[in-house]
């Protein structure tokens, strides 16, 4: 009877199935644990976090053969900042990223955590400081508290529930018909697009890793969604170093460096201040597009006083 709930022993049987299955290689790489130690090399130490401090150094991508990522990419995220990246689509932005974890390594040039290039430590040291958020958030047919735990299999249910709370998920989960213990069908469909992205927004933070990174899609969700979306990702962002690809002005607007990124480089970095100073920057020209296609979505505004 006392095996009948033991999620440790589930996740573990689940987490083989999975294996097995090979699914898509998104879908594992939220769960940024599950990839095997494949790659360390034979002396690769233990990464070990200070601050959280990331940077590439003349970092060039390709995927295939002759077409180039990412070209040239050098930058620095602060510890503990919030640093934006904004650009076309097809820029590079999710490339860059998934460098970070090691999803893939540069063709050449180096990426470093508090100094240390990443391709000198052991992934799962590596992997063990990292929340990751991906574009399309992936659950699981378990319980919603599985799904959350997923994120480190040992945390206790007083853990989960506070993950759930700071990622505003607490309360719709507490209205499901059996709370944290509500299956989900497949990939969450019994859930909205804002309550699965606020489920995986719990899972990254259950991990309470010095470094988060979040490729934010909120463009699909409704407007009481993405609101909620977004105080849980502020929640999350506080505290750690983040790497945000964000659609949204106001995420946008308060991180304390935005990097612009074209066809695979940098073209411009700054704030939101120094960058908004000259209107024919490619930052300055996004933000008018932004802006356009939000007003154009919106009501009339009836609020104005009458005159
Ligand atoms: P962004 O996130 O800025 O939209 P991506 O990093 O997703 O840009 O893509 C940059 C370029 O790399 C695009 O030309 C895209 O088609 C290509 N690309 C992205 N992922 C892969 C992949 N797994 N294999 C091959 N090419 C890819
Ligand atoms: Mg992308």
């Amino acid at each position: 009877l006392l095996l009948a709930y033991d999620p440790a022993r589930r996740l573990a049987r689940l987490q083989i199935s999975l294996e097995r299955a090979a699914v898509n290689a998104r879908m594992i790489y939220e769960i940024l644990d599950m990839v095997p130690a494949q790659g360390d090399r034979a002396d690769a130490r233990p990464l070990e976090v200070k601050g959280g401090e990331i940077e590439f150094r003349d970092v060039r991508f390709t995927y295939h053969e002759g077409e180039v990522v990412l070209d040239g990419v050098s930058f620095v995220a602060e510890a503990g900042k919030t640093t934006a990246i904004v650009g076309p689509s097809g820029a590079g932005k999710s490339t860059l990223i998934s460098l970070v974890p090691r999803f893939y390594d540069p063709s050449s040039g180096t990426v470093l955590i508090d100094g240390t290039d990443i391709a000198d430590v052991t992934k799962q040291s590596l992997r063990s400081a990292l929340a990751y958020v991906s574009q399309q958030p992936w659950l699981f047919e378990g319980s919603i508290a599985d799904n959350i735990r997923y994120g480190r299999p040992d945390a206790t249910d007083a853990e989960v529930q506070e993950a759930a709370r700071m990622a505003q998920a607490h309360d719709f989960i507490l209205a499901q018909p059996r709370g944290y213990d509500t299956p989900l069908g497949e990939n969450g469909a019994n859930l909205s697009g804002g309550q699965r992205q606020r489920v995986s927004i719990a899972r990254a933070l259950v991990r309470n890793a010095p470094i988060l990174l979040l490729d934010e899609a909120t463009s699909s969700l409704d407007n009481e969604s993405e609101a909620a979306v977004q105080k849980a990702l502020d929640t999350a962002m506080t505290g750690r170093t983040v790497l945000v690809i964000a659609h949204r002005l106001s995420t946008i607007a308060k991180a304390d460096r935005i990097i612009v990124m074209q066809d695979g480089r940098i073209v411009e970095s700054g704030t939101h201040g120094e960058l908004t100073k000259s209107d024919d920057g490619l930052y300055a020209r996004l933000q008018r597009l932004n802006k356009e296609a939000d007003s154009a979505g919106d009501p009339p505004d009836t609020s104005a006083p009458a005159a």
